[in-house]
């Protein structure tokens, strides 16, 4: 049986482990489909603190991974199926039907970004095509842009990125937006926001050598005809899902699938199972700040398992 186990090996869950290792708790940590989590899909992180010239994504999750290997974390491949969270020691199944026990877990599987999935979007995905405007809008200074999505997180990022772009048109494929009025209001007010409502994405145009975003293949709903809408780039806005399915129910979770924590911390309504990283943060999801959380957990978890907690919270609806 182990200590701990962490599920996910993003800046949270290898944050997590890099202060488990170090407190000689041993930590066993799942990797998932994803080994270093989201930021190994893009290319250079500027915002990362203690990098004054960037670093590339995958090389930030390398280092982590070595950092926390460097102090006995032991790196487990395989993708949890499932888990069994009532009654301890926890039972965590992987696929292929291993079973792992442990005393406690650390959740940190993420949220991934929502695609439109339309051809050349995936193959540009950190070359002109972004899920994250704070990430990625500083790269597009005096470009002209377009974001696709009808919800609040489509005029945020749209009116964030307005600081950078010289225009930014909102993509949407129907008349009505989702957002609230409130959200509408500013995007409308916004100069250098246009609309093209209306529109089907179809398809992320690129120059001939594919190396440049030109714009966006619609469908103008109101005539059928097909169009271009020239951009540098495109930034996808249409949402994130949790990765919590295999969960199953065990912790309680939010409408939109997010673990929910106890404020401040990272105690799920489970005594012993914790969460951190973008798989409890409907609101930051960045990489410092899923690090931090992934501080969080580990040290709540010391405390658990010294005994020390007092688990007084059963989550926001007492289950
Ligand atoms: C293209 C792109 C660019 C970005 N750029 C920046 C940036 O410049 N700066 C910044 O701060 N943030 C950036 N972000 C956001 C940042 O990557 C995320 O906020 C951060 O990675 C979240 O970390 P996490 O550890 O919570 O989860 P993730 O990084 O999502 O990691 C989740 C981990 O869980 C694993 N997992 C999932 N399900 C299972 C399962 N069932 N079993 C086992 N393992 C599982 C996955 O394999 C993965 O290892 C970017 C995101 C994207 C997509």
């Amino acid at each position: 049986m182990h200590k701990v186990l962490v599920i996910g090996t993003g800046p949270a869950g290898l944050t997590a482990a890099i202060y488990l290792a170090r407190a000689n708790l041993s930590p066993v940590v799942i990797e998932g489909l994803e080994p270093g989590g989201q930021l190994t899909t893009t290319t250079e992180v500027e915002n990362f603190p203690g990098f004054p010239e960037g670093i590339m994504g995958p090389e930030l999750m390398d280092n982590m991974r070595k950092q926390a290997e460097r102090f006995g974390a032991e790196f487990r491949n395989g993708w949890v199926e499932q888990v069994d969270f009532s009654k301890r020691p926890f039972q965590v199944t992987l696929e292929g039907g291993n079973v792992l026990e442990s005393e406690t877990v650390i959740l940190s599987t993420g949220a991934s970004a929502r695609y439109l999935g339309i051809p050349g979007e995936q193959e540009n995905v950190g070359r002109g095509v972004s899920t994250c405007a704070t990430c990625d809008g500083f790269f597009f200074r005096g470009k002209k842009l377009l974001v696709v999505g009808g919800g609040d997180s489509a005029m945020e990022e749209a009116n964030f990125l307005t600081r950078f772009a010289t225009e930014v048109t909102i993509v949407h494929r129907r008349e009505e937006l989702r957002a609230s009025k409130i959200m509408q209001d500013r995007a409308k007010a916004n100069e250098k926001i246009r609309w093209a409502l209306n529109r089907t994405p179809l398809e992320v145009v690129t120059d001939e050598g594919g190396g440049q975003v030109k714009g966006l293949k619609v469908r103008n709903n109101a005539g059928a005809q097909e169009e271009l809408l020239e951009a540098d780039g495109v930034f996808v806005a249409i949402g994130h899902t949790p990765n919590t399915k295999f969960l199953g129910g065990a912790v309680e979770t939010d409408d939109h699938g997010y673990i929910v924590v106890k404020p401040g911390t990272t105690e799920t309504n489970v005594p012993g199972v914790f969460a951190c990283g973008d798989v409890q943060d409907t609101r930051y999801r960045q990489a410092i700040t899923a690090a931090g959380s992934g501080c969080m957990a580990a040290m709540d978890c010391e405390k658990f398992l010294e005994g020390s907690m007092v688990h007084d919270w059963s989550g926001p609806t007492g289950s």
